[in-house]
């Protein structure tokens, strides 16, 4: 069987680390390719590459940076089919959602393109009598990226398209679920001119992830995954002088009020609970009703469309499903043991995804809904990134906000109302990074920053848009004086004060 090893120096390495894992079609319960888990020495190798090609790539004019960024636009659009089916075939997703994927991600790659524009940095003439101040925004060296399953393309693309970009060197350690499309990416790099080292791939575990997080010669690690390991990168990250930005686990709520368009709203949330088997961190997991009467209606609604909605293999089925497989086995069983735990609880379930998985071998969860969930059990407090939506009766505004509020995550979320007073008020006062006003899934674009907030980040920047430029640039401040005849002369033993 075909080994997935690594990707340094502009060509793909084979590993000797003996150690591997299967790569499975999710839709089918078959694996089709394994991955070598990298070893130290491995890991290193590519650092150190990444650290040679440094010393040139820093020197490219961001002018060319950015034109082998337009290349590497231009490559994407033209294998977008085939990147989307690699990664149906790994993650799971169906086809259309996969090309939705991959646009995000291209999107960050346009922004990278204008990287000449975002260095531009910042002057001030005369700050005192004959003298100027100006700013450098310069790369910071070897950055790492390290990535979970989800979105095997559009995640590395919010990274290390700005990094390489802003002139530093890049090692991407993939989710070992899905590594084929990174190893894609690094060729299409590679097609677009980017010269060798700039940008590497390692695939493995723990045991790559701890050498990027100790190496010296890693500047910067970004990180998106559970928060569990975000905080355990952003620690051992922190505690060995690099500048860590890591975003972690989700639970994103989508508060209905009592004047929001029902349809619209039933509409939404079934792409933003069921889309991708709910193995997004913007999904919405949780849904709080303002009323017995919305909850009650939006149920029934739900209820019907959830009856419809196709589940089934990520392609080669025409009509698309909606709804694919989730990634792995494991994932499957944990997810149906959530379930399980529901009804355990007392919560009422309306509909049960758990049956679909008897039919196939590959790993479906169908979509799944309960109702009367209440904020103390396991099934609302924890990310179970399934297919599972709870619906949550509260009497008021206030206490959907107060709930959310309270709640260790704060990805993302939503209202939906008709208010303009209720959506301005929510939007002031929940404790939530990104946050849509009858928009579901309020992703921001790539010349924005995507980021939460409480236990969903770690790390004062956000990934792309304006903070992705600060996290992988460091910037110098030079205070200039050219020998004129106001120059002072004699020692000045006070502080410096600009006259
Ligand atoms: P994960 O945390 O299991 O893995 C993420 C990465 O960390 C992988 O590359 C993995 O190999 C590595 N890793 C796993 N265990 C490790 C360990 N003990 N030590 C060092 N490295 C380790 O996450 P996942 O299951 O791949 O992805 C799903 C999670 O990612 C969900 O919690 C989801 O909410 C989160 N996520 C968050 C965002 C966001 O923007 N906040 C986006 C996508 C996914």
């Amino acid at each position: 069987m075909q080994k997935i090893a690594n990707y340094i120096n502009g060509q793909a390495v084979v590993s000797h680390s003996g150690r591997s894992q299967p790569v499975f079609d999710p839709a089918t319960g078959v694996a089709h390719t394994e991955v070598s888990l990298a070893t130290a020495d491995e890991t290193r190798a590519a650092i150190s590459a990444a650290a040679t090609a440094f010393a040139s790539w820093s020197q490219v004019t961001p002018l060319n940076r950015a034109r082998v960024m337009f290349k590497f636009k231009a490559l994407l659009e033209q294998h977008r089919d085939e990147l989307a089916v690699l990664i149906s075939k790994e993650h799971g997703k169906v086809f259309s959602d996969a090309q939705g994927e991959l646009t995000r991600g291209l999107e960050v790659v346009e922004f990278a393109c204008g990287i000449p524009h975002l260095l531009k940095g910042e002057h001030s003439m005369n700050v005192g009598r004959g003298v100027d101040s100006f700013s450098l925004m310069q790369p910071l060296g070897v950055c790492a990226g390290i990535t979970p399953f989800n979105f095997p393309a559009m995640v590395p693309l919010w990274m290390f398209p700005i990094a390489i970009a802003c002139g530093n060197t890049f090692v991407l350690k993939p989710s070992e679920k899905d590594p084929t499309v990174p190893m894609r990416l690094a060729q299409l790099l590679t097609e677009a001119g980017l010269p060798p080292g700039v940008f590497n791939v390692i695939n493995g575990d723990k045991t790559a992830v701890d050498v990027l997080l100790t190496d010296p010669a890693v500047q910067a690690v970004s990180f998106v995954g559970s928060t569990p390991i975000a905080e355990y990168v952003y620690a051992t990250g922190s505690a060995h002088g690099k500048r860590v930005q890591a975003l972690g686990g989700a639970k994103n709520h989508m508060l209905v009020m009592p004047d929001a368009d029902l349809d619209q709203v039933s509409g939404a949330l079934m792409g933003a609970a069921y889309g991708s088997a709910g193995e997004r961190c913007m999904a919405i997991s949780v849904v709080l009703c303002v009323g017995d009467a919305v909850a009650d209606a939006l149920v029934a609604k739900l209820q019907s469309e959830i009856a419809v909605l196709q589940v089934g293999p990520g392609t080669g089925v025409t009509p698309e499903p909606q709804m694919g497989p989730l990634v792995s086995q494991q994932h499957a069983a944990k997810v149906r043991s959530y379930i399980d735990a529901g009804v355990a609880e007392g919560a009422v379930l309306v509909a049960d995804g758990r049956q679909v998985a008897a039919d196939s071998a590959g790993f479906f969860v169908g979509p799944t809904l309960f109702d009367h969930v209440s904020s103390a059990m396991k099934i609302y407090r924890e990310e179970i990134f399934g297919p599972v939506l709870c619906v949550v009766r509260v009497p008021s505004f206030a206490e959907g906000l107060a709930l959310i509020n309270q709640h260790e995550f704060g990805n993302g979320t939503a209202i939906f109302t008709a208010s303009g007073e209720a959506a301005r008020e929510f939007a002031a006062q929940v404790q939530v990074g990104m946050v849509g006003v009858n928009v579901p899934i309020p992703v921001p674009m790539a010349f924005h920053s995507f980021g939460g907030w409480k236990r969903s980040v770690f790390g004062p920047l956000n990934m792309h848009g304006p903070d992705g430029v600060r996290f992988y640039t460091r910037m110098k401040t030079i205070t200039a004086r050219w020998p004129s005849g106001s120059m002072p002369t004699g020692n000045q033993f006070s502080m410096p004060t600009m006259k």
